[in-house]
């Protein structure tokens, strides 16, 4: 029988056809071992939700929350959803679609959330849970859905399971408070994003456009290595002709086919400053810069410690303090 602790219920509704089928007899040790193993996760993801939300958490701060009860997100715990469609949007990467509980109530998530999402894919053996951290991509105020847009990765191991999902297959998720996004704090953004690090750059951009509070500029660049790797192209393209002056996106493409417009290249130095997204620019001078990409690009752009403590890295050299980055 597995524990009745509310924080683990929809956890083991999800999962208890998985618990019965892999945990014979003696049932006694069956139910303490895996009490020990979920007790073992449940420490885990206390720890890493706690060092996320800790880095920005600002109570009381929201774009969009309307701050109800009610909403199935706006408090901590895990939840149940259940799928409701499944889409490729490119080669490989899947856009999902999760039902919320109440069909007219949005999911409570604020400007910017991540959903936490636990599974226990059978290829991962039994006790061991896959926790990965997934952005939402539909706007945070839509009713009766949660929106993920996941990129498969070789051998992945919940990228290949969310793939793996049919319309009416659940996931167990909880809510991770990231950036605490404040209207018209900064006058401008640069969000610089790296393949499907483009998710929460595009829950930050649908949140800031949809406030008619928030001024804030922004400017999306966007690094992929092919022309297949884009998605969202339609929806970018839409929001920069319906917001002209306050959004552009642009697109750096390290391997682009022939023929075809983007820039050629990775999100380096020489990029930014052509796109004039130099610190010291007296148009940016209060300007935010939020990144998030594969290791690779984090670091060249964020750079680390260099010879006797001097600071390395692209945004260094354009002038960004370090209180100036924020990194997904
Ligand atoms: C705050 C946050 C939000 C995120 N939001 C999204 C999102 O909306 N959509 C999305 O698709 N992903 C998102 N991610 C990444 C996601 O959490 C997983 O890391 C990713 O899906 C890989 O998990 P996996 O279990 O499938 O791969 P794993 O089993 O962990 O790894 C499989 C293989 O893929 C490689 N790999 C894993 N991640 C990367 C990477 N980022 N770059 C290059 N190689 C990699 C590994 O090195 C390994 O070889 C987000 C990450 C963070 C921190």
């Amino acid at each position: 029988m597995p524990p009745t602790n509310n924080l683990f219920r929809p956890f083991f509704a999800h999962n208890s056809r998985l618990l019965h089928r892999t945990f014979p007899t003696p049932r006694r040790a069956e139910a303490m071992t895996t009490q020990v193993a979920f007790a073992a996760a449940a420490v885990g993801i206390g720890a890493y939700v706690y060092m996320r939300s800790g880095a920005t958490a600002a109570p009381g701060t929201s774009a969009t929350g309307s701050g109800s009860d009610t909403k199935p997100f706006s408090g901590f715990g895990f939840r149940t959803l259940k799928l409701h469609s499944s889409e490729l949007v490119n080669h490989n990467t899947k856009k999902l679609r999760f039902e919320l509980p109440d069909p007219n109530q949005s999911s409570g998530l604020t400007l910017s959330s991540a959903l936490l999402t636990v599974s226990f894919p059978p290829s991962n053996g039994r006790w061991t849970p896959v926790v990965r951290p997934y952005t939402p991509t539909n706007p945070l105020d839509e009713p009766g859905f949660v929106e993920l847009m996941v990129k498969l990765y070789p051998d992945g191991k919940q990228s290949g399971y969310l793939h793996s999902l049919k319309p009416g297959d659940t996931i167990t998720c909880l809510r991770i408070p990231e950036y605490v996004w404040q209207p018209n704090k900064h006058e401008h953004v640069a969000l610089i994003a790296g393949g499907a690090g483009i998710t929460p750059m595009y829950q930050l951009i649908q949140g800031i456009l949809a406030n008619p509070e928030d001024k804030t500029r922004i400017t999306l660049v966007w690094g992929v290595n092919g022309d297949r790797d884009i998605f969202l192209k339609k929806e970018l393209a839409e929001l920069q002709s319906k917001y002209p002056g306050r959004f552009r996106a642009e697109y750096v493409v390290s391997q682009p086919e022939a023929g075809l417009t983007y820039r050629k290249g990775y999100v380096d130095r020489k990029v930014l400053e052509e796109l004039g997204l130099g610190a010291n620019d007296e148009k940016n001078k209060n300007i935010k810069v939020m990144v998030c990409g594969p290791p690779a690009m984090e670091k060249a752009l964020k750079g680390g410690k260099g010879p006797f403590g001097s600071k390395t890295g692209v945004l260094h050299e354009l002038g960004y303090k370090p209180d100036q980055i924020y990194s997904f």
